[in-house]
């Protein structure tokens, strides 16, 4: 039995690395994804996890599943495809390590994955099924991406869905909008930056946004990530500002991502994997605290996947005895 299953995009991230000789910037190749993101936070933090999408048969596709499988994500419903090239994404961090994107996908293969494709059995075997919106862009993905979604709901899982809005990815704004809702109705546990939660709800107050979109959507448990200032969270008539964890960040890529990884940890330790209904507030509390302590670990060093911290590390830092400084 696997703890989390993800669906959805897997790719590489090119994350600078300071200059060549010729002045020229330097980028290092790291897996990346957002799906595969949480499930590398989740392996790090003990959980057993599987990982469902497609990738190029190219270099860059097997250096993915190797990626997967050093990050402890079980690979089987990695697919692989000799027609579409893996996707790039080549990642643009500022002096405070925010960072931008400029993707390399027309469409990749991870927006080819088909509904036939889709590993039913991971679904069935997983106590929670996650997923996101890149796989929701085009339309034989996104196919698959709601079949999954469909199916592991019928099967009782918990669902978790992060909209991690890419606009620049979509025809349209109103296409993402619409997809986004579709899969909200699938979801039990949301996690979202402030942008989005204005993009779907178009109300500039977020705690009326959260309470709308929760309600809209029956949506159990609710997180607005907020960088550095921590979260905020919505769980019924429950809700909290639960600050964050001082830290040198380089590089936020994977934050949001981690930061999700911790809230399923701690959801799958209290045993809500199929349910988070009457979660009292220092629980809910105690889930936001720890994510925004994984979230934090994960800006203190480059990429995403590896380097995601583990157990140990997160306890430390929140019993304040880790040196948060090191790069
Ligand atoms: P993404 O766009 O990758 O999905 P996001 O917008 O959800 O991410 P952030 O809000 O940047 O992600 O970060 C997620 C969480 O990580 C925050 O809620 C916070 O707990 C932690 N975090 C992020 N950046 C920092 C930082 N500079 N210092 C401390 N904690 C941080």
């Amino acid at each position: 039995m696997y703890d989390v299953a993800a669906l959805g995009e897997l790719l590489i991230d090119f994350t600078p690395e300071g200059k060549m000789e010729s002045g020229n910037p330097r980028f290092v190749q790291n897996a990346g994804g957002a799906p595969a993101n949480v499930l590398a936070a989740l392996s790090a933090l003990g959980r057993k996890t599987a990982f469902i999408g497609k990738v190029g048969d190219d270099s860059f596709g097997h250096f993915l599943r190797n990626s997967l499988e050093a990050a402890g994500i079980h690979s089987s419903g990695l697919v692989f495809t000799a027609e579409t090239p893996t996707t790039l994404a080549f990642v643009h961090l500022d002096s405070g390590g925010d960072r931008s994107f400029s993707f390399y996908r027309n469409p990749g293969a991870d927006a080819t994955l088909m509904k036939a494709e889709v590993a039913d059995e991971l679904l069935e075997n997983s106590r929670i099924f996650h997923f996101g919106s890149l796989s929701l862009t085009h339309e034989a993905a996104a196919e698959a991406t709601l079949y999954a979604a469909g199916r592991a709901k019928q099967a009782g899982k918990l669902i978790s869905f992060d909209p991690n809005l890419r606009e620049r990815l979509w025809d349209s704004l109103t296409h993402a909008g619409d997809m986004i809702r579709k899969a909200l109705g699938f979801a039990d546990v949301v996690k979202l930056s402030e942008e989005e939660l204005l993009f779907l709800t178009d109300k500039p107050d977020m705690e009326a946004a959260l309470e709308d979109l929760c309600s809209t959507f029956s949506i159990s448990l609710a997180f607005v990530t907020l960088g550095a200032k921590g979260c905020y969270y919505r769980c019924g008539e429950l809700t909290g500002l639960v600050p964050g964890y001082q830290v040198q960040a380089v590089d936020t890529t994977g934050a949001g991502d981690a930061f999700l990884g911790g809230v399923l940890h701690q959801l799958l330790l209290l045993g809500l994997g199929s349910g988070v209904a009457g979660l009292q507030q220092h629980q809910l509390d105690q889930i936001a605290a720890f994510a925004n302590a994984v979230g934090a670990l994960a800006t203190v060093r480059k990429g995403a996947m590896a380097s995601m911290p583990s157990l140990e590390e997160v306890e430390q830092l929140i019993q304040g005895k880790i040196n948060v400084k090191m790069k």
